[in-house]
């Protein structure tokens, strides 16, 4: 973003937050934070790295889990920081997929409904970046529907044994735990008998593929034959998991990462329209200065998420409000970079001629996803419609 513009977020952080940001900001402009940066770049399409050198070097500050209590690996600050943190990593360009499952969801779960023992065996190593934990729930055959689950745990003496199908996981070919959510139970309401296990992914019965989709991230289809689980791998309440399923999707929708990462994009697509001079060609400026106004509007909103998460009146309805309203501008921006690119925006990584390392090309088909991730455009419209305005109540 533009540093020589006046930040509203300025305005309502304490000195101590401001001073937090600014930390924050010198840490990612360190030359051995940025090389590790950097060096994710190197990475030839459709190949990742496992753990991140640069969630390692958050996690020895305590600043991957900043709101997490110090015995846990955090610093014990609030949703600002934590904020803050995850902002300026996506401004700077570090891959947040991790951070969004092991932190925000699974450790974020864990602090809130897990066991002493889970959470003392799991959260330090997260928090510290040395271990990556996902998340199991889409299947198949639901994914909106989430509560249609068939993935079931049946019992087995004091335990249950596993069998399923998991799609469209994500950093599972790293990660040594996922939260899955099985049925064990059936009834008229399809909302109960859902319970939510930690399932060893190097168990036997466990089979993990890669599914490719249009973008670069590999997403992965999971075979789960007859893992046998006890009491110690349920999180929460037995049958009692889809409150706080839908508790900690709100966590998770507050469109930060989001409006982060298409500012980035934005900022890319204005230093080549610079570049190019088309900055001066007011059919692209207006596109521009369009964009920039709904990203601004967009990050309020992620902001305003923040706000209610720290007063303790987290909005189901506003914070739908704020992902479907980021994740829409995603489209307009990397249409507008092609545009401002012209034919050599679609040159790709492999042609090894590409600006840019082929970024644009990349992200032009990354983007789609952004509607889909955390819960769909449609569904997050329908949220809005019968909880918002009760239209069908
Ligand atoms: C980048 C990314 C990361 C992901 N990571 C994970 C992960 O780590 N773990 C995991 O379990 N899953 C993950 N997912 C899967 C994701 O949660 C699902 O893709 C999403 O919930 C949609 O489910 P689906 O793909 O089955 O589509 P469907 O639910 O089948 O939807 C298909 C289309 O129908 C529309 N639709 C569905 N229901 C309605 C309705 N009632 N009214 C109107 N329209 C409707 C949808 O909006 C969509 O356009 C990820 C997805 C993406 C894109």
């Amino acid at each position: 973003m533009n540093s020589t513009r006046p930040d509203p977020l300025d305005t309502w952080l304490t000195p101590e937050q401001l001073a937090f940001r600014r930390d924050v900001r010198d840490f990612f402009a360190e030359g051995q934070v940025r090389k590790s940066i950097d060096a994710l770049q190197d990475h030839a399409p459709r190949e990742e790295s496992g753990l991140l050198d640069v969630y390692r070097q958050l996690g020895e500050r305590g600043w991957l889990a900043a709101a997490w209590p110090e015995q846990y690996g955090g610093l014990g600050l609030g949703p600002v920081e934590a904020g803050i943190v995850l902002e300026e990593m996506v401004l700077h360009g570090v891959p947040e997929d991790q951070h969004v499952l092991s932190i925000d969801t699974v450790g974020q779960f864990l602090l809130e409904v897990g066991t002493p023992e889970q959470r003392a065996r799991h959260l330090p190593r997260l928090a510290r970046g040395e271990e990556i934990a996902t998340v199991l729930f889409t299947e198949p055959h639901c994914g909106s529907d989430l509560a249609a689950l068939r993935t079931a745990a049946v019992p087995d003496g004091d335990g249950w044994r596993l069998s399923g199908r998991k799609i469209f996981n994500q950093k599972s070919q790293f990660a040594e735990w996922a939260l899955c959510a099985a049925r064990t139970g059936e009834g008229p309401v399809k909302y109960h008998g859902i319970t939510l296990f930690l399932l060893p992914l190097r168990s036997p019965g466990v089979v993990i593929s890669p599914v490719w989709s249009m973008g670069d991230e590999r997403f992965n289809e999971i075979v789960v034959e007859d893992v046998r689980l006890t009491a110690e791998h349920v999180v929460g309440r037995v049958d009692e998991g889809w409150q706080p399923i839908n508790d900690m999707l709100l966590l998770e929708r507050t469109g930060m990462d989001f409006q982060a990462k298409l500012r980035r994009w934005l900022d890319a697509v204005v230093a080549d329209a610079r570049r190019s001079g088309r900055i001066t060609d007011p059919a692209y400026a207006q596109r521009l200065a369009e964009l920039d106004a709904k990203l601004t509007a967009g990050r309020a909103l992620a902001w305003n998420m923040v706000r209610a998460r720290l007063a303790g009146t987290p909005d189901p309805v506003a914070s739908a409000a704020s992902k479907w309203f980021v994740t829409q501008q995603s489209d307009a921006v990397v249409r507008l970079g092609a545009d401002v690119m012209g034919l050599d925006g679609l040159l790709t990584t492999w042609d090894g001629e590409a600006p840019d390392l082929g970024r644009l090309e990349a992200v032009y088909r990354q983007s789609p996803a952004h509607t889909l991730a955390s819960g769909t455009s449609e569904v997050m419209l329908q949220i809005i419609a019968a909880q918002g305005l009760e239209l069908f109540s």
